[in-house]
């Protein structure tokens, strides 16, 4: 589902990205761990087309993001063509993002009306089944203030999936919250892995790294200096990094 070769990506004299290749397969879930700066967002914002590699490329799902093969070429995408390119990748963010201003039922179908042309009506039917399937049934009606960020987040994951991604990627999608609710919103995540959805999650909960993931990938320095089964990666890692990582955050 996802294929990563060669990606290169600098600011200025900086290289956060050092030539990274990764493979998720269909119904994959791979857990990035890393230290801050690491460039695991910078990654995740690749692979959704938020920035442009300076080398290598990213291709989810066949086709390679932000371009077309047409007789043979490779053409970049206009803007408008990348938006619907990323229509089939969900995002997660650490902070919700959810629009203040719109009631929960409204920020879920938002977008299915608005960019991939649902009928209203059958747009909140279905943001209904997923308020369900995040255990919110009975909040369609609030606003986002009157939730709290763990109802946030849920909402924000029901949203990304009201978009019927084939890839979901999340990014920190905890750190913001108070610890007693982190549980709740990743039994979300974790309900979603086994239902068989494609995922790459950032994260710093080693638990739920080697309950959840069949694969882990630390990153360093923006090159990946480990990856495999979380029962290797996280127990035995070889790389004096990664040990030092998982001693501080277990
Ligand atoms: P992580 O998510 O692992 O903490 P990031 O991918 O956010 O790491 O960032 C990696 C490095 O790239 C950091 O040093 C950060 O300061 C830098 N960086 C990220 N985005 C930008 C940007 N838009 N402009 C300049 N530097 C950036
Ligand atoms: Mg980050």
């Amino acid at each position: 589902m996802v294929r990563v070769r060669g990606l290169r990506k600098s600011y200025g004299q900086h290289t956060v990205l050092d030539g990274i290749d990764l493979d998720v397969p269909e119904g994959g879930v791979t857990v990035l761990l890393g230290p801050s700066g690491s460039g695991k967002s910078t990654l995740l914002r690749c692979v959704n087309h938020l920035e442009r590699p300076d080398a290598g490329f990213v291709e989810v799902g066949g086709e390679i993001v932000g371009h077309r093969h047409e007789g043979g070429r490779l053409h970049e995408l206009r803007p408008r063509a990348v938006t619907r390119q990323r229509a089939r990748i969900g995002m997660v963010f650490q902070q919700f993002n959810l629009f203040p201003h719109l009631t929960v039922l409204d920020n879920i179908t938002e977008a299915p009306v608005a960019v991939r042309g649902i009928p209203r009506k059958q747009a909140a039917a279905t943001a209904l089944d997923l308020l369900r399937r995040v255990g919110l049934e009975g909040r369609a009606a609030a606003y986002p203030r009157q939730l709290s960020g763990g109802q946030q987040q849920r909402v924000a994951i029901a949203r990304a999936l009201a978009m019927e991604p084939q890839l979901m990627l999340f990014d920190e999608p905890t750190s913001a919250l108070d610890p007693e609710l982190v549980g709740e919103v990743l039994a979300v995540v974790r309900d979603l892995a086994v239902s068989g959805m494609t995922m790459i999650v950032v994260t710093h909960e080693i638990g739920f790294a080697r309950e959840v993931a069949d694969t882990v990938v630390f990153l360093d320095g923006g090159r990946i200096v480990e990856s495999g089964p979380p029962g290797t990666v996280l127990t035995a890692p070889r790389h004096e990094r990664a040990r030092a990582f998982l001693s501080a955050v277990l």
